[in-house]
């Protein structure tokens, strides 16, 4: 499957694999139960690993599947038609973590990235804090050098896996290198590091958000990745590749809502006729149908973009945009026309939109996915993106 709903074939390779994970580990009960109680998934984190299903688009030199980014967002788009967004998105967590996996040292991939890829070892992002999110020109965590290494301080906020990570990604500023961001792989035991689960989410329950606080946490400075200052373009590489697999996954839960409530249309009865045959019903539904393959189209031709290594940063950001919401359209008249019980946790339309619904916020909010677009409509006199950091790319 593509992401759409007459695909030519793709990912032929690889989707029975994901078909198989998904039947044999029995993703789609899992993520509900972890919505009810939420944890991290362990179990299965270690079974995709051993499955090779981490990773899926990450390069081979590190450890990674190195599949194009097109047939990893297939591939996805399959997981969450199959399971939902939860296992979809763990498989994601090499990509975003694509830093260590570029920048680091070999003797860091191989401590602490080989081992995600193995579902061994569970690495956060921390870049949104109390009084910055979206403006990731405003976040103010310091990292200053100290003999050896940094002293990191400051506060992070809404990241996930907030308690759950054994490392994280943190980004901050260097006194004195500029005002660019650097980026620090800090293990979470280390002394300094508090960390705590924030109130209960909409949806993604099981990324159990929260707070870290780092208070003058030293770490080596062979954990800093890249040079200092310079981690927001990478940061912005990974971003364009993952909201393109985010617009997959959502595409994919969208659809499967669709296909649901299209069947289910077609047999329920009401007034002596089926549902579909009322057309306050099936116009809304043949509207989802095209909204989804159009905004699958599009996500497929930014994806075949960036397999052919152009800059589809524009692109990237409309189409998480764009899937996010034709996916919450779709999941929204499924809970509409199963009625009652599509109200209820007795199906999995509930879960879907709560989990969808993260999409407008989470690796860059909705509106920020506009000023990325905007950006690249309207360049400045000299041909370059104006105002880069000024308006903002949020990082997560
Ligand atoms: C499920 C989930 C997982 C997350 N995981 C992580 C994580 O692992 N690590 C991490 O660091 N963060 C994480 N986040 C946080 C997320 O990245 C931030 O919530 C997001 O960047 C927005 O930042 P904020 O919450 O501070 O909102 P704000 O920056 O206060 O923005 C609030 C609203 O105002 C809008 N806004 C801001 N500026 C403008 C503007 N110029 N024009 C128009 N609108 C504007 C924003 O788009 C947004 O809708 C996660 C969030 C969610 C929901």
């Amino acid at each position: 499957m593509t992401l759409r709903a007459d695909p030519p074939v793709r990912a032929a390779e690889i989707l029975p694999e994901v078909e198989r994970a998904a039947a044999e580990l029995h993703l789609a009960k899992r993520s509900a139960e972890i919505d009810r109680s939420p944890e991290f998934p362990r179990p299965e984190f270690r079974e995709l690993g051993r499955r090779g299903l981490l990773g899926l688009s990450t390069r081979r030199e590190v450890g990674g599947r190195g599949l194009p980014v097109s047939e990893t967002a297939s591939a996805l788009c399959r997981l969450a038609y199959l399971s939902g967004t939860t296992f979809a998105k763990l498989s994601l967590q090499p990509e975003f973590s694509s830093l260590l996996a570029e920048l680091g040292s070999p003797a860091l991939v191989d401590a602490q990235f080989r081992p995600l890829l193995r579902g061994e070892r569970l690495v956060g992002n921390h870049v949104t804090e109390p009084g910055a999110g979206a403006d990731a020109g405003a976040l103010s965590a310091r990292a200053e050098r100290v003999p050896g290494g940094y002293r990191i301080t400051g506060t992070k906020s809404e990241a996930a896996f907030a308690v759950d990570a054994e490392v994280a990604i943190v980004y901050a500023s260097v006194p004195g290198s500029g005002p660019g961001l650097s980026a620090f792989l800090v293990p979470q035991d280390l002394p300094g590091v508090e960390r705590s689960i924030a109130a209960e989410d909409l949806g993604e329950r099981w990324m159990r958000r929260g707070r870290v606080l780092y208070d003058g946490v030293e770490v080596p400075a062979d954990h800093r990745l890249g040079p200092e200052g310079r981690a927001f373009g990478p940061l912005k590489k990974e971003l364009s590749r993952e909201r393109l697999f985010l617009a997959a996954i959502y595409l994919g839960v969208g659809r499967a809502s669709f296909d649901d409530a299209v069947a289910h249309a077609g047999t329920r009865m009401a007034f002596g006729r089926a549902l579909s045959a009322h057309e306050g019903v099936s116009f809304p539904l043949v509207e989802d149908w095209a909204r989804l393959d159009a905004a699958g189209l599009y996500v497929e031709r930014a994806l075949d973009r960036a397999d052919r290594g152009e800059d589809v940063a524009a692109e990237s950001a409309l189409a998480k945009w764009m899937a996010t919401e034709t996916a919450l359209s779709a999941i929204d008249h499924a809970v509409q026309f199963f009625g009652g019980r599509g109200y209820s946790s007795e199906l999995a339309h509930e879960q879907r939109w709560r989990d969808v619904r993260s999409g407008g916020i989470a690796h860059g909010p909705s509106e920020i996915m506009h000023l990325v677009a905007a950006r690249a409509l309207w360049k400045d006199e000299t041909g370059r993106e104006g105002r880069r950091r000024a308006a903002g790319d949020s990082a997560t």
